[in-house]
């Protein structure tokens, strides 16, 4: 028997596709379920759309709609041990990092579950003694959401949460590669009470299953994490059915050692920022910008903090770097190290799969530092995804901005100096739409979050992340009581 999928509110085998979710660290098998078909999407869209509209979730306040997502968070806590697992298991990334990530997959739910019962309407200052007007904050309807494989409770709660909190019904599609959190996700909703249909969670391929659900006439908004040319494709197809889009897409962002820094906080940050999740992260930083003066002492450093750093199996206490998740994708992140051997770069460390027999059967790659490129080199432009680090030099400010900045993307950027002032100073010239100065890779709920350029459209997180599902209507209160119109 495969795993079930979650259609409408109810368990019942998928009718699409055999997909496998793998352990990557040796490639067993977690499950195989029978993924969802275009049958299931216009199922789960039609569940959807008779859910978000019934008076039992429509007439709900928003306190109400709260609670589900509180009790939702205190299972997710209750549970913190079995779903890390769970995830670990699904994406291979090392256990310390998976309890992170559920953890913050229920803050993320109580977080959007207060700014939910907070949600203010407005109340402009009046233009006219005849009438006054306020505006509400009504749901979309029925939301697809469509997931990465990288990080997927976290990505999956922080487009639920604000959607169901804002009173619409989502159908979420995750990653082929990691289904199994995105049902575990379902089946805690479920036990927290959420009204069938408001939910229903469809593995498949993302050509086939995402794109039918995008494209049904009644899902009226897109909320998407991955890739950039996938992005650009669903932006296409929403400016056709002239519906909103969330977008978080690719990065290639640059941290950056001004001549100030703390050399060893800003290595450990370095290395963190890029090799943690085996650099399979939106954020990596992925290319290093060091001032000329203080090129040698900074690589030196790295590279012995590299080299101590500890790649193994996910279920090891002790262990930085899991594996990637796949073969094709290790073989991916392979090909753009040789190509950068190929465009003049010299490796320093890493460069290769550990020689470690233990590991043979997972797809790990060593971390991985290149220098020598020239900037426009195909590797320093290009989102590798892997545990991979360009570094690079520059001779001042301006040099260093138009460096950073001469990028397609624009998600995230990193600043190591003791010098705050100089520090404000690159910030606000930097093109990203999140800056970390001496802290790299941190995170908070209350932060809105998304990219510049090609690294995304719109914010998730912050209270506003509960508006980009919601619309405003406008009211106009007639307060004249004598007639309107023209005097006859
Ligand atoms: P991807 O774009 O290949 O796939 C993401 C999701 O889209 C998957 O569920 C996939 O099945 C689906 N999909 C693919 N083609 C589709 C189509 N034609 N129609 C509808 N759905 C489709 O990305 P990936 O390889 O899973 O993830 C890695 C990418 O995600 C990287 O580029 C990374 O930077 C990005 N990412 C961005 C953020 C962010 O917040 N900015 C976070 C995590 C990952």
């Amino acid at each position: 028997m495969s795993h079930p999928i979650y259609i409408g509110g109810h368990w019942r085998e998928g009718r699409g596709d055999v997909i496998v979710s793998r352990f990557p660290a040796d490639d067993s098998i977690n499950a195989e379920l029978r993924a969802a078909s275009l049958e299931d999407v216009e199922d789960a869209v039609t569940a959807a759309d008779a859910a978000w509209r019934d008076p039992g979730w429509a007439q709900r306040l928003p306190h109400q709609r709260a609670e589900v997502l509180y009790r939702v968070s205190d299972l997710i806590m209750q549970q913190l041990d079995t779903l890390s697992r769970l995830q670990t298991r699904d994406n291979g990334k090392p256990l310390s990092e998976t309890r992170a990530l559920v953890a913050s997959a229920a803050g993320t739910a109580r977080y959007m579950a207060a700014a939910c019962e907070t949600l203010e309407g407005e109340l402009p200052t009046r233009r006219s003694a005849e009438f006054m007007t306020f505006s509400e904050y009504e749901p979309l309807g029925v939301i697809a959401a469509i997931t990465p494989w990288n990080s997927p409770i976290a990505s999956d709660m922080q487009k639920v949460a604000p959607a169901l909190a804002g009173g619409n019904a989502v159908v979420l599609k995750p990653a082929e590669a990691t289904p199994l959190m995105a049902l575990k996700l379902a089946e805690l909703f479920e036990q927290a009470g959420l009204p069938k249909g408001l939910l229903s969670v469809l593995p498949g391929r993302g050509s086939v299953i995402g794109d039918a659900l995008v494209r049904h006439p009644k899902v009226r908004k897109i909320s998407f994490t991955g890739g950039t040319s996938t992005g650009r494709h669903l932006a296409h197809i929403a400016a056709d059915k002239l519906i909103g889009t969330s977008l978080e897409l690719g990065g290639k962002s640059p941290t950056i050692v001004c001549k100030s820094a703390d050399v060893e906080q800003a290595v450990r940050g370095i290395a963190y920022g890029i090799f943690s999740s085996g650099g399979q992260a939106c954020i990596a930083g992925s290319r290093l910008f060091i001032h000329e003066r203080q090129y040698n002492a900074v690589m030196a450093r790295l590279l012995e903090v590299t080299s101590g750093l500890r790649v193994g199996h996910p279920e090891t206490d002790g262990v930085h770097i899991g594996p990637l998740i796949n073969t094709a994708h290790r073989d991916s992140v392979s090909a753009y190290v040789d190509q950068a051997r190929q465009e003049g770069g010299k490796v320093l460390i890493g460069g290769q799969a550990p020689d470690d027999p233990d590991l043979a059967g997972g797809s790990y790659y060593l971390p991985t530092i290149i220098e020598g490129l020239p900037a426009n080199s195909q590797v320093c432009r290009e989102e590798i995804f892997g545990p991979v680090l360009v570094a690079l030099k520059y001779k001042d400010e301006a040099d260093l901005i138009r460096q950073a900045n001469d990028s397609v993307y624009g998600l995230a950027a990193g600043i190591w100096t003791q010098d705050y002032r100089q520090a404000l100073t690159l910030a606000r010239q930097l093109e990203a739409g999140t800056i970390w100065i001496n802290t790299y890779k941190k995170f908070a709920i209350s932060t809105p979050f998304g990219g510049f350029k090609e690294s995304g459209l719109g914010r998730e997180k912050g209270r506003q992340g509960i508006q980009a599902y919601m619309q405003q209507k406008s009211i106009y209160l007639g307060l004249d009581s004598t007639p309107m119109g023209w005097s006859q």
